[in-house]
């Protein structure tokens, strides 16, 4: 079947097809890890639909952690992060596919690299706790973000991508990942 996708999420055309945003973090990038990040999500079939380097400005960053991380995490966890996700170049994408948001999270891992479970990106490449990180008043580096909720992700792509940077697209692979 064929879709013609107009949304940025996709949510109006296929319920269960969706796109998340996600960026590796300024410590991802200068680890060296944006290949085998990208690779787990190639891996289990997932559409790469946008990708680019940027080294986002402030404003950027403050577009991205919003007054939300503030009100759920506290005012200096938004200021650490947006001074960590402006600091250097960083990679965004968009990936597609089933249910896409929930999955890409449960690859990704919990917050805190030390709760996080192995098998998952943040329990794969970091151990830091939250109690270590506030001791050195820094924000938590575990290498990237994704999208939290499905109603996340539309206005989280938008801070980073135009309409024309995401590509209506059909690689072989999907035929039998995604279907
Ligand atoms: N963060 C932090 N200290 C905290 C909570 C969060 O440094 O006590 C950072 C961490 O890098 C996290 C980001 O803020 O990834 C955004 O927090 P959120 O609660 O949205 O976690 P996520 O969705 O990234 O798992
Ligand atoms: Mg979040």
């Amino acid at each position: 079947m064929v879709w013609f996708y107009n949304s940025i999420t996709m949510t109006d055309k296929c319920e269960t097809l969706q796109r998340t945003l996600v960026l590796l973090k300024p410590d991802a990038i200068q680890r060296g890890l944006i290949g085998e990040i990208i690779q787990r999500f190639e891996k289990v079939g997932l559409k790469i639909v946008g990708l680019k380097m940027v080294w986002p400005t402030k404003e950027t960053a403050m577009g991205h952690y919003t007054e939300d991380l503030a009100q759920r995490r506290g005012e200096r966890v938004r200021e650490l992060m947006v001074e960590m996700l402006s600091s250097g170049p960083i990679v965004a994408m968009v990936l597609e596919g089933v249910e896409a948001v929930e999955l890409v999270r449960k690859m990704v891992g919990s917050t805190e690299p030390k709760s996080a479970a192995p098998g998952t990106i943040r329990g794969d490449y970091s151990h830091v706790s939250f109690k270590h990180a506030d001791s050195k008043e820094v924000g938590i580096y575990n290498l990237i973000h994704a999208s939290g909720e499905v109603e996340e992700a539309g206005p989280e792509i938008k801070v980073w991508f135009n309409d024309d940077e995401l590509h209506d697209f059909d690689p072989k692979y999907c035929d039998y990942t995604i279907v």
